[in-house]
């Protein structure tokens, strides 16, 4: 199985190279955020449960996600594999997220971080709120709060899959084509 983690901070364009890439390596793409924001616009009691977190900009608990990701690996072990987009986001998830993979004898193939700073990743947010109808892409505050979440508790994964020897980083920044190349370049590699 080939089972990508892309990384990066909120805004750096995970979501739309996901599409991209499973298209071309025919993956499952597995993004806690969609799945939660389909929760909400269901409302079930998990959605319920996450809304106010997620439109404050703060993460939702470790254990809601990991179940979610659980039930989703298991109907889907015939695949190619998958693209985890916003997944894992805290050491505990990560620890999960392998546990979970050995169990089904594979393991996370190559984590790929897209490097953008902090002003450009603003930008694009508040741009894409102008349509995306995101509580948390409205205003500076909470896109704030989610940066500031993403470099406390989710940058240092970074750590975590440099020392297996995963980690790849690559410039986000140019055309969505030129991205994806990039990232076609990394996944040929391994
Ligand atoms: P995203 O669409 O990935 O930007 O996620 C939107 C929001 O959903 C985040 O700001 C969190 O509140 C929540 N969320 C998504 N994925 C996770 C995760 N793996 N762990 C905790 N919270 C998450």
């Amino acid at each position: 199985m080939l089972n990508i983690v892309l990384f990066g901070p909120p805004g750096a364009g995970k979501g739309t190279q996901s599409k991209m890439l499973i298209e071309k390596f025919k993956l499952i793409h597995l993004s806690t955020g969609d799945i939660l924001r389909n929760e909400i616009k269901n409302k079930t009691s998990l959605g319920l449960q996450a809304k106010e977190l997620m439109d404050h900009g703060k993460l939702v608990p470790d254990d809601v996600v990991i179940n979610m990701i659980k039930s989703i690996l298991k109907k889907n072990l015939n695949s190619n594999g998958f693209i985890f987009d916003g997944f894992p986001r805290t050491k505990e998830q990560a620890l999960s997220l392998d546990q979970l993979l050995e169990n089904q004898d594979t393991s996370i193939s190559a984590m790929i971080s897209l490097k953008v700073e902090d002003e450009e990743l603003i930008k694009r947010l508040l741009e894409r709120g102008k349509d995306s109808g995101r509580a948390d892409d409205q205003s500076t505050e909470i896109i704030a709060n989610r940066i500031e979440e993403y470099n406390n508790k989710t940058a240092p994964l970074k750590l975590y899959y440099n020392e297996q020897k995963k980690l790849h980083e690559i410039s986000g920044l140019g055309s969505i084509s030129k991205i994806t190349s990039r990232l076609n370049l990394v996944i040929n590699s391994l």
